[in-house]
């Protein structure tokens, strides 16, 4: 350890599969049985070095945590101004029942949690001395690597599905990355950038194969856990793409756990995967009692951000669902866009339609009672409303013409 580093605790990293180790501090992708890298601590000696207490004097966002990361180096962790997002009542929607909050992600850099990710992919490209990052997105995800990848002074080349919206698109290379639309779907995006690790040496940062964008995601958890007051809410509703989140968060509440900062009388939230009816895997591999979810053809749902048809690390939501007493829901594209506009025409809160599904989905348990009234519920709206379509607003007066005021009253 150089004089300038800060101690972390991480130990090594596990294949989330089979349990093999590898060591830190080396360039990883996915383990030999192509599965997700899992980051592991010295969660004995973390315990030791920070408490709560010193957290709640520390500025906010998620380097506040950085005992429960993986980057060693200060100068290393690259940082766009993260905030620790609000929770913000729904009081007016949420009727009868107990609490319904938004955590509402959207106020991060760049506008969505994939902030929380890439801030930490970046940051340990960085120290391993990575200079090229790649990466296939539907749109965040890219926004978000180009953005802190410029911060760190390195490369980056994004692939997205060519009907990717024009302002995330428009994004990416605003924030200086080099991104081209393709032909098709996250997934052969994702191909192209395997394949192209060999030819032009740029490092893949897609969802879960690299082993630190968990770590980033898993700051939602520590972050909930804290604004909560070291307790946790029944339910967390999570709008479910590759996962990365909803790993990351239960990864949290378990690491919380072994160090005591979640007594065992605390219970941990049943964790909630929200797709769309268009595009979901995970529900269907889940209801059928099925730990791996194969490819859902023709994905298709206006929520691109969980348009993900083969998700990587779906064995690890599923068990994520299971062990938590959860479950997977679908809505459909209908109920995502009223959700939507019902929340902000009802409690002035704009979600992107991804947290929209969260809301519609927990509609639709409430009714089914796979959730009661007296249940705590969090939903996760993971991007600003603002960067996505809206339906047009037409109205326009004439001031040359006489005005018909019966219209306002
Ligand atoms: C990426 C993304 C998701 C899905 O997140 P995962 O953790 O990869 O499942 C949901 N909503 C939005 C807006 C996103 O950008």
């Amino acid at each position: 350890m150089t004089a300038a580093s800060t101690p972390t605790f991480t130990t090594h990293l596990e294949c989330s599969l089979t349990g093999e180790i590898y060591p830190a501090d080396t360039i990883q992708g996915l383990s030999a049985a192509g599965k997700p890298l899992l980051v592991r601590y010295d969660l004995e000696s973390l315990a030791q070095a920070v408490s709560q207490a010193d957290l709640a004097r520390r500025t906010e966002g998620l380097w506040r945590y950085r005992e429960f990361l993986p980057v060693r180096r200060p100068e290393n962790r690259i940082s766009l101004g993260e905030v620790m997002t609000p929770l913000i009542d729904l009081p007016h929607v949420a009727g009868k029942s107990e609490r319904l909050i938004v955590k509402d992600e959207g106020r991060l850099p760049t506008g969505s949690f994939k902030a929380r990710g890439l801030a930490l992919a970046v940051s340990m490209a960085k120290e391993l001395g990575l200079d090229h990052l790649a990466m296939p997105t539907n749109g965040n995800a890219g926004a978000a690597m180009a953005a802190y990848a410029r911060r760190a002074g390195l490369r980056c080349t994004v692939l997205c599905p060519d009907d990717t919206p024009e302002i995330n698109v428009n994004e990416i290379q605003f924030h200086g990355g080099d991104v081209w639309r393709v032909n098709g779907l996250i997934n052969d995006c994702g191909a192209l950038v395997g394949a192209g690790k060999e030819q032009v040496g740029w490092f893949d940062c897609s969802t879960l194969k690299e082993p630190y964008r968990i770590e980033g995601k898993k700051t939602m958890g520590l972050e909930l856990a804290e604004q909560m007051n070291w307790r946790l809410p029944d339910v967390i509703f999570y709008p479910t793409g590759g996962g990365t989140g909803l790993i990351g968060m239960w990864k949290a509440f378990a690491e919380l756990r072994a160090i005591g900062w979640l007594p065992d009388d605390v219970k941990l939230p049943r964790m909630v995967a929200v797709q769309s009816t268009g595009c979901a895997p995970i529900v269907r591999a889940w209801e059928k009692g099925k730990e791996f979810a194969p490819l859902w053809e023709d994905a298709h749902t206006v929520a691109a951000g969980i348009r993900v048809p083969v998700a990587v690390g779906d064995f690890l939501i599923i068990r994520a669902i299971n062990e938590s007493g959860g479950f997977a829901i679908a809505v459909d594209d209908e109920a995502i866009l009223a959700a939507g506009v019902e929340v902000a025409h009802t409690e002035g809160l704009m979600l992107c339609p991804e947290g929209a599904a969260t809301y519609a989905a927990w509609k639709q348990a409430l009714a089914d009672r796979r959730i009661g009234a007296d249940d705590t519920a969090v939903l996760f709206n993971c991007a600003t409303g603002i960067k996505y379509p809206m339906p047009t607003a037409t109205q326009s007066l004439d001031r040359h013409r006489e005005i018909e005021w019966e219209k306002f009253r």
